[in-house]
C-alpha cells in the first residue's frame, strides 16, 4: 500500500510527505518542479519528476507502488494571477486533474485526496462559513477548483473510489522541526511577505484596503498551521480507508485574524518595526473569510498549533533559514 502526493515538493505537500513518512507510510512524490523544489522532498520517500496529465507516467507509479491513495496538492495557487491568466488554471487546476482522476480510476485507486480552497465560497458575510454554503467562487483560481470538486462528486458516485475535499482556509507557518516551509518564489500570501519585509527584503509592504466592513476596515481571514492542515489530510485518508464516505470539509480554525492584526504581530514576534502603506483594495478579495471548523473537529482533527504568534515565529524561522541557502528562491 503506497500513496501518491503529487505536487509534494511544493509548499504544502512537502509538509504532507513529512506527516506521511514520520507516520511510516510509502510515499511517492510526482512534482513537475515548475514551482516545487527537489531539496523540500523528504529523503525518506520516492521522488517521479513529470506531470499529473502524464497518464503512461502515472499508471506505471500507481502499478510499481502499490498506489491505492492519492493526495493531490499539484496545481497552480496565486488568486491574482488566475485573473490575468485564466487557462493557465484551467489546465493545471481542471484539465489536468480530470487526467490524473481518470489515470487514478483505471488503475484502480481506491481513495483521492483533494486540495482544495475557500475561494469557492466567494463573497461571503462575516460570520464562519460551513461547507453547505453557497458557493460562488469570483476567482477563476476559485471556479478551477470548485470544477474538479464536481468532478470528484460524480466520480465517487459511479467509480469504486472515495474522494475527500479539503478547502483551505489562509495556510502558512512552517515544519516545527524546520524541516520543509513556504519557499515558493515570488509568494504573495501575507505572512510570507511580512516576514520577508521584516527581514529587509522588501523595502516595504502594502495592506491592500482599509475600508472593509470589518472591526478594523482591513480583510480577515483564518490563517491555519500548515502542520495542522495535513494532520487534517492524515485523518481523512484513515477515514476513508477505514470505509469512511466521501466527504467535504473546512481546514481552518474558525477564528479570523484582521491583516493589521497579522502586520502587528509579526512586527512583535520579529521585534522589527518594518515599513507599511494602506493601499488600495486587491480586486477579489472578499472582507472575511472564516471557516466553521465543525465537521473537521467531529472527524477527531485537534488542531496542534492554533496560535497566530506561533505560526508567524516559525514562518521567520524558516525564511531566516532560506537566507542561509545559496539557491534561495528569489522573492519576485
Ligand atoms: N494582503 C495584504 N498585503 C499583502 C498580501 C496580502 O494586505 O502584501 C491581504 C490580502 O489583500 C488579503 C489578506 O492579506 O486580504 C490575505 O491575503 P493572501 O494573499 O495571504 O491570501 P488569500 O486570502 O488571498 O488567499
Amino acid at each position: 500500500m503506497g500513496v501518491l502526493v503529487t505536487g509534494g515538493a511544493g509548499y504544502i505537500g512537502s509538509h504532507m510527505v513529512l506527516n506521511l513518512a514520520d507516520a511510516g507510510e510509502t510515499v511517492v512524490v510526482l512534482d513537475n518542479l515548475v514551482t516545487g523544489f527537489e531539496w523540500l522532498v523528504d529523503h525518506r520517500v520516492h521522488f517521479v519528476k513529470g506531470n499529473v496529465a502524464d497518464a503512461d507516467l502515472v499508471a506505471k507509479v500507481i502499478g510499481d507502488h502499490d498506489i491505492d491513495a492519492v493526495i493531490h496538492f499539484a496545481g497552480s495557487v496565486v488568486v491574482p494571477e488566475s485573473v490575468d491568466n485564466p487557462l493557465k488554471y484551467y489546465r493545471n487546476n481542471t484539465a489536468a486533474t480530470r487526467d490524473l482522476i481518470e489515470t487514478c480510476v483505471k488503475g484502480g485507486v481506491k481513495h483521492f485526496i483533494f486540495s482544495s480552497t475557500a475561494a469557492v465560497y466567494g463573497m461571503v458575510g462575516l460570520e464562519p462559513v460551513s461547507e453547505d454554503a453557497v458557493l460562488h467562487p469570483v476567482s477563476p483560481y476559485g471556479k478551477s477548483k470548485l470544477m474538479t470538486e464536481w468532478m470528484l462528486a460524480d466520480v465517487a458516485a459511479a467509480h469504486p473510489m472515495t474522494c475527500g475535499v479539503l478547502r483551505y482556509f489562509n495556510v502558512a507557518g512552517a515544519d516545527p522541526q524546520m524541516r520543509a516551509g513556504q519557499s515558493t518564489a515570488g509568494a504573495t500570501h501575507l505572512i510570507k511577505v511580512a516576514v520577508q519585509t521584516a527581514l529587509g527584503h522588501r523595502d516595504k509592504m502594502s495592506v491592500f484596503g482599509d475600508d472593509y466592513p470589518t472591526p478594523d476596515g482591513t480583510c480577515v481571514r483564518d490563517y491555519i498551521h500548515v502542520a495542522d492542515l495535513v494532520s487534517a489530510h492524515a485523518l481523512l485518508l484513515d477515514h476513508l480507508r477505514k470505509g469512511g464516505e466521501s466527504t467535504t470539509m473546512n481546514c481552518g480554525y474558525g477564528r479570523g485574524f484582521s491583516v493589521d492584526e497579522v502586520v502587528s504581530t509579526v512586527k512583535a514576534v520579529t521585534g522589527i518595526d518594518f515599513a507599511v502603506e494602506h493601499g488600495p483594495r486587491r480586486p477579489g478579495d472578499p472582507a472575511s473569510i472564516v471557516a466553521s471548523a465543525d465537521r473537521i473537529k467531529a472527524l477527531g482533527w485537534t488542531p496542534r498549533y492554533d496560535d497566530l504568534a506561533g505560526i508567524v515565529e516559525m514562518a521567520y524561522r524558516w525564511e531566516k533559514y532560506l537566507d542561509t541557502r545559496n539557491d534561495r528562491p528569489s522573492i519576485y
